[in-house]
């Protein structure tokens, strides 16, 4: 007997929920082969950068690393996408790590893989600028 492969079984507004960490990951997926497109560009732009002006060549390298942040973010997304649904198979999906409210249906409808509830997410958003 073939043995299942894991995908989860949700029903009722845990399938909801389940779409849309799915509709976000495709979204960030072709993001990033877009971002991996433009980076690549940007390197064999460098290669020939002997007989661009400096100007130029500074222009790319901004770019190429811009491109490359780009990628790390997205990449950091399908991370919390995949715990997004690792929780939600646990019945823990929609509840902030942080102060363990549940998180709004507003703020879920936006950012489907959202950790934090507002609250906790606009405190941590002020450490890090501190
Ligand atoms: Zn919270």
């Amino acid at each position: 007997m073939a043995k299942k492969t894991s995908v989860p079984k949700f029903t009722g507004k845990d399938l909801e929920y389940y779409k849309a960490l799915m509709q976000a990951r495709d979204a960030v997926m072709g993001r990033m082969r877009n971002h991996a497109e433009d980076a690549l560009d940007c390197s064999n732009a460098d290669k020939r950068g002997a007989t661009t002006h400096m100007a130029d060549v500074s222009f790319d390298n901004s770019r190429h690393e811009m491109e490359l942040r780009m990628l790390t973010e997205e990449g950091d997304v399908l991370t919390l996408i995949e715990d997004a649904v690792k929780r939600l198979a646990a019945g823990e999906y929609g509840r902030c790590q942080d102060c363990g409210e549940m998180i709004s249906e507003g703020r879920l409808a936006v950012r489907p893989y959202a950790v934090f509830c507002v609250k906790c997410k606009e405190r941590h958003e002020k450490e890090m600028h501190r």
